[in-house]
């Protein structure tokens, strides 16, 4: 009978969690190779095949497996420091659990104030799919899982609307201006009359809008594989006159993927997809913070 790893896997709750199961007992040990990285050696072969699986959940980027001299290495690559503790099953299956903690991402957005914004609504109904899906409808079922993660993790989201309601751009920033709130984010899709066309991309205003879209937009290159279709300085956001509103939070509107391209629309009626994006729009918001809003 062989013997080794059968399986390696990760999940996502309010810590990471990687999973190694074997058939057959094993030893391991852990070593921190770099800053945020870390190796686990394990006294046995691999029965799976060896690969990089991206998982990007927003604390773990990749994990690696591969096979040297009868022994198997497990590589993780985490996004930001993190502790970790471990539990060993044994039995038929042997598992081996990790769990990394979340305590840095969750103090980037304690009490964040967030205003997720779904584009469109009631008689505006956005663009149109070729299947006929509706942009509307699409980006208030991503701000959903957008703003029950954010809030999962400790930030204050609100959705500017949570129904099928017909708003104006005022309204909208009016919700924000009352919360002062720390950041805005639009939810759309990008529409384009060649249906090949496909992709993510963002409009923003100022300084603060351009470093929060570009790294919104380059997260769900990562998580999803989506085009990078660059991102614009759009002077019709946050229009409010005699505000200083604009220079105080940034307001991005971030077109999540083409509904015009037939393979996306249908990636947007899949739950898994748009929670996906979820992840994604979340990974670049804690990433700007980190990186350039940190108090
Ligand atoms: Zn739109």
């Amino acid at each position: 009978m062989n013997s080794g790893i059968t399986n390696v896997y990760v999940t996502t709750s309010d810590c990471s969690t990687l999973v190694v199961e074997a058939i057959t007992p094993f030893r391991y040990t852990i070593n921190k190779t770099l800053r945020n990285a870390y190796e686990i050696n394990l006294g046995c072969k691999l029965i799976m095949a060896p690969d990089t699986i991206r998982i990007f959940d927003g604390l773990v980027n990749t994990v690696t497996v591969i096979e040297k001299k009868d022994k198997s290495f497990i590589l993780v690559n985490l996004e930001y420091p993190s502790s970790y503790r471990v539990k060993l099953e044994q039995g038929v299956l042997q598992k081996l659990t990790i769990f990394f903690d979340w305590s840095f991402i969750t103090n980037i957005l304690n009490n964040k104030v967030i205003i997720i914004d779904p584009g469109h609504g009631g008689r505006d109904l956005g663009y149109r799919g070729y299947i006929n899906l509706l942009e509307k409808n699409v980006v208030i079922d991503i701000a959903n899982y957008l703003k029950q993660r954010l809030n999962f993790y400790g930030a204050h989201a609100i959705m500017t609307r949570e129904k099928d309601i017909t708003m104006n751009l005022t309204d909208r920033i009016e919700t924000a201006l009352l919360l002062e709130a720390d950041i805005f984010i639009g939810l759309h899709t990008n529409w384009d009359s060649d249906k090949y066309v496909n992709g993510a991309k963002g409009t923003y205003k100022g300084e603060k809008g351009q470093l929060l879209c570009d790294n919104i937009i380059e997260e769900l290159g990562k998580k999803l594989r989506l085009q990078n279709l660059g991102i614009r300085e759009d002077a019709n956001l946050c229009v409010i006159k005699e505000n200083h509103y604009v220079n105080k939070i940034p307001h991005v509107n971030i077109e999540v993927c083409t509904i015009s391209n037939p393979v996306e629309e249908g990636w947007l009626r899949s739950p898994v997809f748009k929670e996906r994006v979820a992840v994604a729009i979340m990974n670049g918001i804690v990433r700007y913070i980190v990186w350039h809003a940190r108090l």
